[in-house]
């Protein structure tokens, strides 16, 4: 391929994006040439595309997820043909992203795509299924079970929340998922939620740390007054996993609920995700993890010419389940 179509944030304030036609001169260094078939886009890419936000220098190809085969590798962990995955550390910020035919990414940055997903499934999670997962395995490393009662998923159909209610419910949890969307019900029992309840009940308008004991544990992406409804409300030694803004940036709380009820707040990052457990939760993604739910109503696939819409769609909280890019 000589040269090849990539979608470029031109400038970013004001932001100005476009399609160009580039060549492999342009990529940046590293050690693996990928040649990608799927990317994603995630709320992240949303800041990156439609505010010009978090994005390190211009021009600059977005897209903090890709999945592809490798054309060229001077590292040898790696090889001509090797299907790989690559998201998270600077990819779509401070580094070429995946929103491009082809990319060029650190091989300390890359991961085997494991046996169990194909590179379009490992897409329709990305960085959102690796969010879910690792909030799952941190929610279960810290005691949760199915028989202790129900667990919340708030921001439930967007991309981490959609994958999270479908990995719990797989696993035998009783899921309440928390929606804005009163036209996603349905789709949400088809995941796996038993009961729903409106965002706006899940919020802590009267900053109350403590409420009735109610979840035994709860999958957050939404953060803001959506956390501090959590944390008032876990039942004892439940934990939330928190990994998001969607809803908010400030959390007020007291130490009422940790020293009365032992409560745990988990942090959830993918970006700095140390290599060993991401592989593992890569390994589980494919395995115990895999959403049941992949195709059908959770994907909407989209080509290049479709970003900026998708874009200001996420960031306005409308996109439901994943949008996969097919390059
Ligand atoms: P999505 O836009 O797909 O999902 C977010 C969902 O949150 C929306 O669909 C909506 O769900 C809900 N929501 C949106 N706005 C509000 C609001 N004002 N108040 C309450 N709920 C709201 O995004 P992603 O799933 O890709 O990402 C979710 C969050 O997680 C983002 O903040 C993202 O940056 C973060 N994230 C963090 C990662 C990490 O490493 N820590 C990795 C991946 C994502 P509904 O309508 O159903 O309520």
């Amino acid at each position: 391929m000589n040269t090849f179509k990539a979608f470029v944030l031109e400038n970013s304030k004001p932001v100005q994006t476009n399609i160009q036609e580039w060549t492999v001169d342009q990529l940046p260094e590293g050690e693996v040439l990928i040649q990608v078939a799927y990317s994603s886009v995630n709320y992240k890419d949303g800041l990156v595309g439609h505010t010009g936000n978090l994005a390190e220098f211009t021009p600059l190809v977005p897209g903090i997820d890709l999945a592809g085969t490798v054309v060229e590798s001077s590292d040898p962990r790696y090889s001509k043909g090797d299907e790989v995955i690559a998201t998270s550390y600077r990819i779509g910020t401070g580094h070429h992203g995946g929103f491009s035919e082809m990319a060029r990414i650190p091989a300390d940055w890359v991961v085997e795509k494991p046996e169990g997903l194909t590179l379009r499934e490992a897409m329709i999670l990305g960085t959102a299924g690796f969010t879910a997962a690792l909030s799952v395995m941190q929610l279960e490393k810290n005691g949760l079970a199915p028989e202790q009662g129900p667990v919340l998923v708030v921001g439930a159909s967007g991309g981490v929340g959609s994958l999270a209610v479908n990995m719990l419910s797989n696993r035998g949890y009783q899921v309440t998922a928390g929606t804005g969307k009163d036209h996603e019900h349905e789709y949400l029992k088809k995941l796996g939620a038993t009961e729903i309840i409106h965002r706006d009940e899940l919020v802590d308008k009267e900053n109350k740390s403590i409420r009735k004991s109610k979840w035994a544990g709860a999958v957050d992406p939404v953060g803001g007054k959506t956390t501090q409804y959590i944390l008032s409300s876990l039942s004892y030694g439940a934990s939330v996993a928190t990994s998001g803004l969607a809803g908010g940036l400030e959390v007020e709380t007291d130490v009422r609920p940790f020293i009365g009820r032992g409560i745990n707040w988990l942090g959830i990052d993918s970006v700095q995700c140390p290599m060993p457990l991401r592989k593992q939760v890569w390994q589980r993604l494919a395995s115990d993890l895999k959403p049941t739910s992949l195709e059908d109503e959770l994907v909407a696939e989209i080509g290049l010419q479709q970003l900026d819409q998708t874009f200001s769609d996420i960031l306005e909280g409308k996109v439901k389940g994943r949008v996969l890019v097919k390059l």
